[in-house]
């Protein structure tokens, strides 16, 4: 296990570091490149879903060789515990339009994919020229829908993590991995 980084409090509950700084560093550097690749020439907009794909997304934008257009939404499936309602409601809308822009869409995690489904359709009624997703995580035993994003940092297994902007009640966002959290964390609210 890699060293506990971060507020002594959050690093007692936490059962596990899944992935450390450095595999995030390294995998994210891939991801941009690629991306970086595919999207050479075209007008590039990536769509960060708040609020847990901020850190991800500043990581991945910095590292990218192309200019990248930003833009956020809000599209919440959770409340502060840890079951998806699978309802993709937008809490917050584009500020600009995205017509005839190619979207990226860039998020934390996909667990039932339902989230994500909901919003990819979303942005193509918008008038995206395409729409993909670009998630760092991906939960493939849980998926409830077809989803099939086009970039994924890791594949995990059906646990509860936090951490690189991941939260549980809207704690562990600022811890530099990804962890596992031990279950006594969040038994108390299921
Ligand atoms: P879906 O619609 O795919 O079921 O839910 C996706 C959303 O659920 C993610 O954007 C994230 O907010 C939340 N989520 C799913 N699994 C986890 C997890 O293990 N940890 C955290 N912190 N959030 C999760």
């Amino acid at each position: 296990m890699s060293a506990l980084v971060g507020p002594p409090a959050y690093c007692a509950h936490i059962a596990e570091v899944l992935l450390s700084q450095e595999q995030l560093r390294r995998r994210v550097g891939e991801l941009a490149a690629e991306v970086s690749r595919d999207y050479a020439g075209k007008d590039l907009v990536l769509i960060g879903v708040l609020n847990g794909a901020v850190v991800f997304l500043a990581d991945l934008l910095r590292a990218l060789t192309i200019p990248a257009e930003l833009e956020f939404v809000g599209a919440s499936s959770y409340g502060d515990g840890i079951v998806s309602y699978g309802t993709c409601e937008l809490t917050k809308d584009l500020d600009r339009s995205i017509e005839g822009k190619h979207a990226v869409v860039v998020e934390d995690i996909v667990d039932t994919g339902r989230t994500l489904a909901a919003l990819v359709e979303c942005l193509e009624l918008k008038g995206a020229a395409s729409v993909e997703v670009c998630a760092l995580l991906d939960k493939p035993s849980r998926r409830t829908v077809e989803l099939h994003p086009r970039y994924i940092g890791f594949e995990i297994p059906d646990s509860f993590v936090v951490g690189y902007g991941l939260d549980f009640a809207q704690h562990y966002r600022g811890l530099p991995y990804v962890a596992v959290l031990e279950p006594e964390a969040y038994e108390s609210t299921t």
